[in-house]
């Protein structure tokens, strides 16, 4: 028994205590649902209860899900997951926002798959912050450049950057974004969004100036086996 309803007030409880005790105003972050791996009437309640933003990380599973839920009008869509070339134009078809844009090709083929939207693709650049051997998200060095080619991409808008810091220091490496994002939003205009923070750390997030936490297992329960 999942009760969606109770689970969305907890966390907006504790994004709005989280909010005062970093003196930020609570329209400062947005609540990204990571629905991943959970089914389409879930996402659907949680809807009902007021949610609309919501985050999906398996290309497949997710373009199935949107499919089934083109009747809730203003759902928005985020992809946040690994991004392979080959998927790259079911993002550009399905979503409105990509959080886990990490090189040069995709963003080249996002926005070139793009155009027949009306509106453009919002992106945000990964960032391995906590230099992982993982090979999601860019490294630091890397940034400048790859933030001046989504921002001459005409169907694509550069909002911001995101991060999956390493749990055991996660603390530093919100601190780092921190840094990396409000240099950015010097740079450009349209940067505005700072994307981190999950369920077991979003009160730090937040205190390092997170503006979109995303949220998975403290709305849903524990995940389902990937399919
Ligand atoms: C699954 C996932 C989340 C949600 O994590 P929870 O710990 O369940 O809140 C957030 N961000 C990304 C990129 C994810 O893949």
């Amino acid at each position: 028994m999942t009760h969606i309803k109770d689970n969305l007030a907890a966390v907006e409880l504790q994004i709005s205590q989280a909010c005062k005790l970093a003196n930020r105003s609570i329209d400062e972050v947005c609540l990204l649902a990571v629905s991943k791996t959970k089914p389409a009437d879930l996402i659907e309640q949680a809807y009902l209860y007021g949610q609309r933003t919501f985050g999906e990380s398996y290309i497949q599973e997710a373009v199935e899900k949107t499919q089934q839920l083109t009747h809730l009008t203003n759902i928005e869509w985020h992809f946040i997951g690994p991004v392979q070339s080959n998927k790259t134009r079911l993002i550009a078809d399905n979503f409105s926002w990509v959080h886990s844009v990490d090189r040069t090709k995709i963003i080249t083929r996002l926005n070139e798959q793009r155009s027949n939207q009306d509106t453009p693709l919002n992106v945000c650049l990964q960032v391995n912050i906590s230099d992982e051997n993982s090979k999601s998200g860019i490294n630091v060095n890397e940034l400048e450049n790859l933030a001046e080619l989504v921002f001459q991409s005409k169907h694509l808008t550069l909002r911001g950057l995101m991060a999956i810091p390493k749990k055991n220091d996660s603390l530093q490496s919100f601190q780092k974004m921190k840094q990396l994002f409000n240099d950015l939003k010097l740079k450009y205009p349209t940067v505005d969004t700072l994307s981190m923070g999950m369920s077991g750390d979003l009160t730090d997030a937040i205190s390092n100036g997170s503006t979109m936490v995303r949220i998975g297992t403290a709305i849903f329960g524990e995940r389902e086996l990937k399919r």
